[in-house]
Formats: C-alpha cells, structure tokens, sequence
C-alpha cells in the first residue's frame, strides 16, 4: 500500500471509530470523543468536519449548560445517512434497500419485474426504484461505505471467499455498474445467503450469530451463519440443503444424486404431490386453503414433506448447533402447518446431546430479504463497526430441548 493508501486507510479507522462511539453511546461533545478515542483535537476537528460535509454526522444539537457553563455542542449520526445500499435482482422482483451505519434499515422496497427481463434490464429497474427512494426518504448517500447485490443462482463473491477466482463475468460487470453508480466499493452473492443475513438482524429478536435460513422456493437453498459470519465454503457451495439425500431410493435431481430434499420441499415438487391427491390444488394459497380447510389426504403428503425436512434439519442442527432455524420462500406461508410437523420430526430424533434452545419459525421478510442481507454484508465487508457495537445478543438459555 502506498503512503496516501496508508493515510487514507488510517483515516477511515479513526472515522468509524468515531461512529462506533456516537453508535454505542448517541450524541457526544467533540471533547468527549477525543477522550473516547485518544484523537487529538486538531484530528478529531477535521475528522467531525468531514463527516458533517457528508452528512454522516450534524453538530447542530446542544446540551444544556450547567452552572455558568455555556452550552455544549453535540454531534450526533444523521438518521438519514445512508451507509450502505443493498440491490436484490430477484426472478420476479428487484428490491433496494438502504441501511445506516448502526445496522438500521433506513429504507426497504420492492418492486415486481418481467421474468422476461435480462439482468442488465433488472439493474436499470433496481437503480431508478433506489433513486426515487433515496429521494422520497430525503436519504443522504455522500457518506456511503458500501453497496451489496444479490442474485439467484450461485454467484458467490470470490474475493469474500469461495467462488471462482477468475470471476463471473457478467456479475462482475453488473457490479462494477452498481459501484460506479455509487461511488462505493460492491460485493455480491446469491439471494439466498444474504436472506440469511437479514434474518439474522430482525426488529423483533436480538441479532443472532448462529442461524439457518431454508428457502422452500421453486429450488430449495440454505444460507448459513456460523459465528455472526455468513460460511461460503472452501468452493462458495457452503448451504445446499436442497441436495441433501434424503431418501436413496428418491426420484433422480438434476444435481445427478436421488431423493434429494429439493425432490420432496420446492413448490412444484409438493403441488405435484399434492394434485395426485386432491387435483384442485392450482398453487401455494390453493395448498394453504385446503390444510385450513383440514384436507386429509393434502395434509398427509404436506406431512411426510416435513418429516424429510426434519430428519435433513436434524443433521444440520447436530452439526452446526443453531440458535434459529428460519424457513422463508414461497412454501413458508404454509406456517404451522409447515412448522409443527418439521418440529415432531426433529422432537423424535432426540437431537438433545446437551441442553438445547432452538427456535425454529418462518422468515420475518417475506420478499426482496436479500436486498437488506446485501447491505448489511457490505457494510460488514467495509464498516466493520459490529464488533464494537451492536454485537450479537445472548439468547437466555431455558434448558432442556425445545422447539420453538
Ligand atoms: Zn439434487
């Protein structure tokens, strides 16, 4: 790295380190952030100046003086600045979504598209629907650390580890677009995996280190977080549920094996299991209203669908060890219907070696999650304030096995 490459680098530590403070502890005087960071004050002066320029931080607030004292100027973050910019081009939707330095999701919206579309077609889409958000939500990007895409298929980011080396032309051209739109370093991966990360950050429970996500969709995938870490593995396949066996005498997948779980759990695969029995089932709502309605027949093929799913998770919980499993995609509006049997299955394994809390329950994101995962992994890539603050939550241990 070259001296500037140095300075600038160093820059950029003293910066997120004053962020990670206003994060942790809101509004701060400037003196107390030289205190906090050991910063002089000339250096502390120009850093706030600059963040103010970007609009990452404003020192328009004030604390109250005390005896004869005069007021305090405060700095504190922008609620509207935007750290990092997440893009899901989907198979039917392009969603954005827009995250600020302490992991909040400023923005968060998607759009149907054409399956008649091309990529290229999908980013110009991606990027109008970010600017009229960026506009309507009156979002400040100068301060932008990072920007994320996501996208079906596998397309793992090498540089993030696993992947191919040599790349993947036409993602690394749709992401050099997104950065040069931008103005922001971009890092990439499939839809699925970065769905796991924005399930792993949900308003309604602490973030989670350790997490499954098992998209039921026209494939079946998984994402994995082991450790608050998204795992790509050594050749960016970590996480393909889908192609587990499980049952060897199984109808042949495309992967080559037999009786693989995407065999069994992808929508088409139980709606033509479902039709064999009941021929009026047309799709997932069709499905939905005849386990309302108390179907028999539909609930014993929706059943055995669990049960394979179960003894696939019962493997991965001994394995990993999960905190939360997260089932989302299409198949996950069966809900309990889905949930209770997947939970008999894995309470008749009897997974508990020792004390086990596991939540298993249905995706809080229904659709464009990847957009939110893209940016949180970017900003975890470039802004890797986490460690300071907001780090993952303990959940409290109740003891004994239980399924949530
Ligand atoms: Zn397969």
């Amino acid at each position: 790295m070259s001296n500037d490459g140095v300075l600038r680098n160093l820059r950029r530590q003293h910066e997120l380190r004053v962020l990670a403070i206003l994060v942790e502890r809101g509004p701060c005087s400037r003196r107390e952030l030289e205190n906090a960071t050991g910063l002089s004050r000339t250096t502390m002066s120009a850093i706030v100046a600059d963040l103010v320029r970007r609009r990452a931080v404003a020192d328009d607030a004030q604390r109250p003086a005390t005896g004869r004292g005069r007021p305090t100027t405060l700095v504190r973050l922008n609620p509207h600045a935007a750290a990092a910019v997440g893009v899901e081009l989907g198979r039917g939707h392009v969603s954005v979504a827009v995250a600020d330095i302490a992991r909040t999701v400023l923005a968060h919206v998607t759009e149907p598209i054409g399956m008649e579309c091309g990529l290229s077609a999908r980013m110009d889409a991606a990027l109008s629907l970010l600017e009229r958000v960026v506009a309507g939500r009156r979002l400040a990007l100068e301060g932008l650390a990072a920007a994320g895409l996501g996208l079906w298929g596998h397309h793992p980011d090498p540089r993030a580890g696993g992947g191919d080396p040599a790349g993947d032309l036409v993602v690394t051209d749709l992401a050099e677009r997104l950065g040069a739109t931008l103005d922001a370093p971009v890092t990439w991966d499939n839809n699925i995996r970065l769905a796991a990360v924005a399930e792993r950050y949900t308003v309604e429970s602490p973030a989670c280190a350790d997490l499954v996500y098992i998209a039921l969709s026209h494939g079946v995938g998984s994402g994995v977080v082991v450790n608050g870490t998204l795992a790509r593995g050594a050749s960016g396949t970590a996480g393909e549920i889908g192609h587990v066996s499980v049952e060897p005498s199984g109808p042949p997948c495309w992967c080559g094996g037999r009786g693989c779980l995407e065999q069994y759990l992808s929508i088409d695969a139980v709606l033509g299991r479902v039709r064999a029995v009941a021929p009026d089932v047309a799709d997932v709502p069709g499905l939905v209203a005849a386990l309302d309605r108390g179907d028999r027949s539909v609930r014993d093929v929706v059943d055995w669908s669990a049960e394979l799913l179960g003894r696939a998770l019962g493997t991965v919980v001994i394995l990993l060890d999960p905190h939360r499993v997260v089932i989302g995609g299409e198949l996950a509006d069966l809900g309990d219907h889905l949930l209770d049997p997947v939970r008999a299955s894995l309470a008749r394994q009897k997974l508990s070696i020792r004390d086990r809390r596991l939540e298993l329950r249905t995706a809080r994101i229904s659709q464009g999650a990847a957009a939110v995962g893209a940016a949180l992994v970017a900003l975890d890539r470039h802004s890797p304030i986490h460690s300071i603050a907001g780090a993952p939550a303990e959940l409290p241990g109740t003891g004994g096995q239980r399924f949530m």
